[in-house]
């Protein structure tokens, strides 16, 4: 496609804060965002050029939606694949990729995906049934973590378990839904790759990103991660074979397990800008926002480079009740997504330090 000229419109399906700062950084590069969300008043509604909000399914609005943007992107994985196809069918340049939106929202799709690749995974089994329960321990071992196929996140949708009589508890407790069983890797640090391809292939990559999460949710993500090079160019190689592989545009991030004998598992892939990313608007020569507005409109990237080292803290929920404290602190750069109640577990916002 011909690069979209400033002026130009881009589609943001999703209107959570991932799209708020997409918009952000569309308005920066001249470029409205239209966004579509099936929840009014939502955090990017608010600073973008025009909103509608509609069911996903509801093709009608999404073909009106396409011919009103020159490209649609997402700020979350789980399109539903007649969301996806009903913008293409009206026409639409949809970034990233239907395929890379299929496989990155099936934890099996994704699992086979990264082992096709040559990236290693945690052991890993389907479970479509209870039957399938004693099986697929034997190839997971315990302790073992039995994950919805789709729809988790941020620790939803997944039941720890310690031992084989655990399981049939969990997959009830998870509504028998398709699901994989993995083996608990007891890692030494989990880390992120985020990073870029454009139209023409080119490849950006972050700095790696070390992540602490609290309950399943991220919550302290420092970069650079304090890895070896060779691993963070392990890890980096890995990640641009892989967008090739599915010819991406548009930013992606892979999560990582670092084990204790060095050995690098991917966890999973998000096909958008990502949470452990949200350090580089401050902290890199171009932020991951504005790197997959450039991707998604045909522009070239932008220099990934890091302009220190760079620490971000997650507000969730009530955290966000001190935020007379962090608006006070002189280097701390303060993002509020404006959501209207702060909610146990709710991302409310985040801090960034960059150092020198
Ligand atoms: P996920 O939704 O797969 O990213 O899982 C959320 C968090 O749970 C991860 O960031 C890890 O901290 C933890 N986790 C997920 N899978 C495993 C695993 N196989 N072994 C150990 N910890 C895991």
């Amino acid at each position: 496609m011909s690069a979209v000229a400033p002026g130009g419109a881009i589609g943001i399906l999703g209107g959570g804060q991932l799209g708020r700062m997409l918009a952000i950084a569309a308005a920066q590069l001249g470029l409205d965002a239209h966004i579509y969300t099936d929840e009014p008043d939502s955090p990017a509604a608010r600073v973008s050029a025009k909103t509608v909000v509609a069911d996903y399914h509801d093709h009608a609005a999404l073909a009106a939606f396409a011919h009103g943007v020159d490209a649609v992107t997402t700020e979350f994985e789980n399109v539903p694949a007649d969301t996806a196809q009903a913008l293409i069918d009206a026409g639409a340049i949809v970034r990233p990729n239907a395929r890379a939106l299929a496989i990155a929202q099936d934890r099996l799709l994704e699992k086979d995906f990264f082992n096709a690749q040559g990236i290693a995974t945690a052991p890993y089994a389907a479970v479509d049934a209870e039957g399938d329960l004693a099986k697929a321990l034997e190839t997971a071992g315990a302790p073992a973590i039995l994950k919805t196929r789709t729809l988790g996140y941020d620790g939803k949708g997944q039941a720890r378990i310690a031992s084989a009589a655990d399981a049939r508890a969990a997959y009830a407790a998870l509504g028998r839904a398709p699901c994989i069983l993995e083996g608990m890797c007891g890692f030494a640090m989990e880390f992120s790759i985020v990073a870029a391809r454009g139209e023409d292939g080119a490849f950006a990559a972050y700095a790696p990103t070390a992540n602490t999460h609290r309950d399943g949710i991220l919550w302290r993500s420092i970069a650079p991660a304090p890895i070896a090079q060779a691993l963070c160019a392990q890890a980096t190689d890995a990640t641009r074979a892989l967008m090739a592989a599915l010819d991406y545009v548009g930013v992606l991030a892979i999560e990582f397990f670092l084990m204790p004998d060095g050995a690098l598992l991917a966890n999973e892939m998000a096909p958008r800008v990502h949470n452990s990313g949200h350090w580089t608007i401050e902290g890199a020569r171009t932020s991951q926002f504005e790197q997959h507005i450039r991707a998604v409109s045909g522009w070239p990237l932008g220099p990934p480079e890091s302009l220190g080292a760079a620490e971000m803290l997650n507000l969730i929920g009530d955290d966000v009740s001190q935020w007379r404290d962090h608006v006070g602190s002189p280097g701390a750069h303060v993002h509020f997504y404006g959501k209207r109640e702060a909610r146990a577990g709710r991302k409310m916002g985040h801090v960034t330090w960059v150092g020198g």
